[in-house]
């Protein structure tokens, strides 16, 4: 970490023009430690923007500057003159640059410095010149918890950049319940709250924001969940007409997973829908299951243990069908974790 942190900041004193980075369809994560980085390299007379993929959802729109985000989706252009004259990138809640979709082709001929922080297992190390990995931390806005307390920076810590770094270890930890089994974790989650975070404001700002056709169409995913008690596990798909009809926005759909996953017994929950004309599965499992090496093996994807996500090459029927006939190779690793029947 100090030698890391050393390589830091002698990047951030011999450049100026930097970009932040992160994954599609943003989640609370991706959101909060981008714009938390932005506002402290702003704090420390340094100007970062961040450009995200596309849209993240509006229930992080509260967060303080988060209108300054800007997206490849609504401003190619612009995207493409700013990384022609960016002189380092910074990666955040990445494994791999191919997780920013439809940004990462622009990356490949980027000359620049790399920069990568995140806590996905088996990042491609490869694609970066400085590497802060840690698997053990609840969330990438854990680990810039520690990297600005590593850099003496924590002492400009105020409540924008605390609320973004709050908002990204509560909703990776689902609100403090898995991925946090460290005291680390709340050591630098009770800084965040001394730097002027309320939790159960930030809570209902997240949590308690939804429109009313986002819990309809929660409503009508479980109903239609199916449930595979042989196989402890639990999926639901819900094709583009479906999403259409309850006029589904921007991450409504993220969550339902873990409503199938936590039904009793039940250890696998895969949610399969279609995001920008692909099919894409969100994966959760409960004990020692890995959906990282399922999603990798099978889908295209990773992540972590216990949360991980991919997609799939063909129809939501097709990948449904590969879900199920997957099962049984399984089946002996899905009855192992006895503690949660
Ligand atoms: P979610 O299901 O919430 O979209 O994602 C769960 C976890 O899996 C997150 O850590 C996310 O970064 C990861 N993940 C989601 N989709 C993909 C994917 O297509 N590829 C990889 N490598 N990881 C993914
Ligand atoms: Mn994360």
């Amino acid at each position: 970490m100090k030698s890391n942190c050393k390589a830091l900041e002698k990047l951030l004193t011999a450049h100026t023009r930097l970009m932040i980075v992160s994954h599609e369809n943003p989640d609370g994560d991706a959101v909060g430690s981008a714009l938390a980085l932005k506002l402290m390299l702003h704090r420390l007379g340094k100007e970062a923007s961040v450009w995200l993929p596309g849209r993240f959802p509006a229930y992080y729109r509260w967060l303080s500057s988060s209108d300054t985000i800007r997206y490849l989706s609504e401003q190619p252009e612009a995207f493409l003159k700013e990384l022609a004259e960016t002189e380092v990138l910074i990666g955040v809640d990445l494994s791999s640059l191919s997780r920013t979709g439809k940004m990462a082709i622009h990356f490949t001929g980027f000359t620049g410095k790399r920069v990568l922080i995140d806590h996905h297992i088996d990042p491609e190390e490869s694609e970066f010149n400085l590497v802060f990995s840690d698997v053990t931390v609840s969330s990438t806005s854990e680990l810039i918890c520690h990297i600005f307390e590593a850099l003496g920076w924590d002492k400009h810590m105020d409540r924008p950049v605390a609320e973004a770094l709050y908002t990204g270890i509560m909703t990776d930890t689902g609100s403090f319940s898995f991925n946090c089994n460290s005291p680390k974790t709340y050591e630098v989650t009770g800084k965040l709250i001394h730097n002027g975070v309320v939790p159960d404001r930030v809570h209902k700002l997240v949590y308690d924001n939804n429109t009313e056709g986002r819990i309809r169409l929660l409503g009508y995913a479980l109903h239609k969940m199916q449930v595979l008690h042989d196989f402890r596990t639990a999926f639901i798909a819900l094709d583009k007409d479906e999403l259409e009809k309850n006029r589904s926005q921007v991450g409504d759909t993220e969550g339902i997973v873990n409503f199938a996953l936590s039904i009793k017994g039940i250890i696998l929950a895969a949610f399969f829908s279609i995001r920008d004309g692909e099919v894409k599965i969100s994966f959760r499992s409960k004990g020692t299951f890995s959906v990282n090496e399922f999603a990798r093996r099978h889908f295209n994807g990773g992540g972590h243990r216990n949360a991980a996500g991919g997609s799939f090459n063909g129809s939501l029927k097709q990948a449904v069908e590969l879900f199920e006939s997957l099962l049984p190779e399984y089946k002996t690793e899905l009855e192992r974790d006895e503690i949660y029947r």
